[in-house]
């Protein structure tokens, strides 16, 4: 967690078939499956995550997908709340605030642009990305009373809520002070 390159903004990548590109997919996904292989869990990774700072990600759900230069081009009305678990901060479940879906235009490792439309679990995956490569962090989102758990204790105080909250419709965005507790309807993250 507090390695400054997981605080820096990520730079665009200009060549997506460069070789310093490729070798960073490559690690990518080699580092992704040995997390996977140890702790059985784990559904992306970011570049910064392995300290390049660079504006990729690698996902394997079902298959393996490189996300180059993502940008998010829309994050519909309503917004969840999810218990966000990261390999950069291991053990520490944190409550956050995410649009419930989102349109996002990205680059393949060839270059070729492409859209894609998630919901749910995958909208927040890639919103969790993201962040990565703008140097944020769950700890920066926290949404919520209590919004902050080590895993044994999400386990025996949270997991009743379940993982995943219901999408309710976005408020308008509205002042509050920082230092107090954020109200449910916290103000859009994406915005
Ligand atoms: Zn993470």
């Amino acid at each position: 967690m507090g390695d400054p390159v997981l605080r820096t903004p990520s730079d665009a990548i200009a060549n997506p078939q460069s070789a310093a590109v490729r070798l960073v997919a490559d690690d990518l996904q080699e580092t992704l499956r040995h997390l996977r292989s140890q702790r059985g869990m784990g559904r992306g990774l970011a570049a910064p995550q392995i300290g390049a700072p660079m504006r990729m990600i690698y996902i394997e759900i079902d298959r393996p997908w490189f996300i180059l230069n993502p940008i998010v081009t829309d994050i519909g009305d309503e917004d969840f709340w999810v218990w966000d678990d990261c390999f950069s901060l291991p053990d520490l479940l944190v409550r956050v605030q995410r649009a419930y879906q989102i349109e996002v235009v990205y680059q393949d490792l060839a270059g070729q642009r492409h859209g894609v439309k998630a919901l749910g679990a995958l909208a927040e995956l890639l919103q969790h990305e993201i962040d990565h490569l703008d140097g944020v962090l769950s700890v920066d989102r926290p949404t919520g009373l209590n919004a902050f758990s080590y895993q044994q204790e999400w386990a025996q105080f949270h997991s009743n809520e379940g993982r995943y909250g219901e999408p309710e419709l976005r408020v308008p965005e509205r002042d509050y002070f920082i230092g107090m507790p954020a109200p449910h309807d916290s103000p859009p993250l994406l915005a």
